[in-house]
């Protein structure tokens, strides 16, 4: 491909309101282009990368079991009427109404689509299991679409379905979709964990997500270092190997505690660590007052009050609410002689402060707070769960190894949904006794788009994109830097032609450019290899080669010089850890 004929209008700035590496450097390589919030043209480059993402993950679904097809992008709302979806969904979903005035809706994901397709040709358990993918754009009106591909309103998915005859059929398309995102991952050459994302107990866990890792990444992963459990920090279990303290302090006492409304001021005036200290937060679950308790340095986990009780929703208290069910201003709740009927504390609560001695609490009235203070003694608490973020010095859950926490962009995920749409929407078959059965129904997603930003927040440097070899634009970049030389040009022409043939795709920079712009615009565009012909080299009779990962050169010679790239091409790629 030539240069001069191809279109990636590179820039030498990036918009102001690019705020991530990775929509910088799509803006600036010429590989986007925004068309109004959220949504975005897929200029050449980009193409070409998303084609080998998209290749890549059909494969591997294709060896999951899954096959392709292609679902329609509008749709009627009585399907999302009939899952129940349509009142729920929010303004995430795009809804319109055609000339005939009907509700129609723009794909977000395609549950109520396929389980509707399914539904009419699928009548028996013979037919059972079915896997379906497609890879097809979605519109999600996000409330906050930002960071260019990372985070659109219009942007390409995989999504796939699976609908098995039990439970078992349903892990077991689980698993295979899990091992096709591994493979599908590893391929990519990006450096990712699959985490549970689920609160729920160990071994139960029915939902992963797969994080790219880069430290530009909006979610925090809690990762074990010795085994493979990792979760989203927000989820991940925390585990309590203390001993229940027996040392039981004196009665409980009040303290005025002027103005002392947070953690911190509350541990500055009474001259205590924050860990003494038990923070009681008022939630509002399912409209009633439930009463949270954790210690002050820790952070409370709402989704796992919510798991725990089996609510549906779980929120923090309004100030009206706080004043209300705890009788003072927000700040100063407490769970001594609390009017909550329900009190959840943090498993390590079991235990006195680490520092000895009783607790601090808020006094449930204004201005003061009681020291001393004793659960068990003091307070009724209906129960003692893990309901807090994990952090630095936790344990693994599962082997007690040490956590580390890397940060991570989400790619896919896989879901186990049950009968969620097949029963509302009766997606039903006979079994072998001729009884009626909902489908056992599985959904999983791959962001497409989101892919190629992830890669690029995982792989850039200072001057641009370094694409790993699977997902690069081209294999090999190379640059003419005197295109007003016949001789040289007739050269180049040869090279590219000789790369083609090898099956490596290649472009040629081929512009009446400065030699300088060319090598700003070859490290930009960060495709792994790059050629470059010059006079000067040429004359010496060497042509030199740089890997744009490492940003080695090297000199190979013009005589012979497809055995001498052949072997450098097979370094460049041992520097990604492929083979080529
Ligand atoms: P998020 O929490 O990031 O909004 P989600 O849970 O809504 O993601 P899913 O419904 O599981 O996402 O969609 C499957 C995949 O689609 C995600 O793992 C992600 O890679 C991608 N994706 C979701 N929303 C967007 C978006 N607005 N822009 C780009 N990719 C997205
Ligand atoms: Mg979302």
């Amino acid at each position: 491909m030539l240069f001069s004929r191809f279109f990636a209008p590179t820039l030498k700035e990036a918009p102001a309101d690019a705020e991530v590496v990775s929509h910088k450097l799509l803006l600036r390589a010429g590989m986007i282009r925004r068309l109004t919030s959220g949504v975005y043209s897929y200029l050449p480059l980009a193409l070409r990368s998303l084609g080998k993402i998209s290749d890549i993950v059909r494969e591997e679904m294709g060896k999951g079991g899954a096959v392709e097809l292609l679902m329609p992008t509008a749709q009627p709302a009585e399907l999302w009427q009939e899952s129940g979806r349509w009142d729920h969904y929010g303004k995430e979903l795009l809804r319109f109404k055609d000339r005939h005035d009907r509700d129609c809706c723009l794909g977000p994901t395609h549950e109520e689509v396929i389980t509707d397709l399914v539904r009419r040709d699928v009548k028996s358990y013979r037919q059972l299991p079915v896997n379906l993918f497609q890879i097809q754009t979605k519109f999600r009106d996000e409330i906050r679409p930002r960071f260019g591909l990372m985070r659109g309103r219009e942007f390409i998915m995989k999504d796939a379905y699976s609908f098995d005859r039990n439970d078992a059929g349903a892990e077991q398309s689980y698993k295979d979709m899990f091992d096709a995102y591994t493979r599908a991952f590893e391929r990519l050459g990006l450096r990712f964990r699959s985490v549970e994302a689920d609160s729920g107990s160990i071994g139960g866990s029915f939902s992963h997500e797969f994080m790219v890792l880069a430290n530009t990444g909006e979610d925090v992963i809690a990762a074990c270092t010795s085994c493979s459990y990792a979760a989203n920090t927000e989820r991940a279990i925390v585990r309590w190997d203390g001993v229940k303290s027996e040392a039981v302090p004196p009665a409980h006492e009040t303290r005025a505690t002027p103005n002392a409304h947070t953690v911190e001021e509350v541990a500055a005036f009474l001259n205590v660590p924050a860990s003494s200290i038990i923070k009681t937060m008022l939630l509002d679950v399912d409209g009633k007052a439930v009463a949270a308790l954790v210690r002050g340095d820790r952070e409370l986990n709402i989704p796992k009050v919510k798991t725990l009780l089996g609510a549906d929703t779980a929120e923090l208290a309004s100030a009206e609410q706080v004043t209300v069910w705890s009788g003072a201003p927000v700040g100063f709740a407490g769970p001594v002689a609390l009017n909550v009927e329900t009190v959840v504390a943090d498993l390590e609560l079991q235990a006195g402060p680490p520092a000895g001695g009783g607790w601090v609490t808020g006094a449930n009235k204004g201005d003061a707070h009681h020291v001393n203070v004793w659960l068990d003694r003091d307070a009724k608490v209906t129960r003692y769960a893990d309901i807090r973020v994990i952090t630095d010095g936790d344990c693994c859950a599962k082997c007690g190894g040490q956590m580390e926490f890397p940060r991570g962009i989400e790619v896919g995920h896989v879901f186990k949904l049950g009968t969620k749409y097949s029963a509302p929407m009766r997606c039903v078959f006979l079994d072998e006794n001729g009884k009626e059965q909902p489908m056992v129904m599985g959904c999983y997603g791959i962001g497409i788009s989101r892919v190629l930003a992830a890669c690029i927040e995982q792989n850039h440097d200072e001057n641009g994109i370094v694409f790993p070899p699977p997902i690069a634009p081209f294999d090999l970049m190379l640059l003419n830097l005197d295109a007003k030389d016949e001789a040289i040009s007739a050269r180049a022409k040869e090279l590219h032609d000789l790369f083609e043939a090898m099956g490596i795709q290649t472009l040629l920079d081929d512009r009446e450019e400065r030699p300088g712009v060319k090598f700003k615009d070859a490290d930009l565009i960060g495709i792994p290899m790059q050629i470059v012909l010059g006079g000067k080299s040429l004359a010496r009779g060497v042509i030199e080669a740089k890997d744009r990962r490492s940003g080695e050169k090297v000199e190979l010679p013009a005589e012979g010089f497809a055995e001498a790239f052949a072997a450098w091409r097979t370094k460049v790629y041992q520097g990604w850890g492929l083979n080529v």
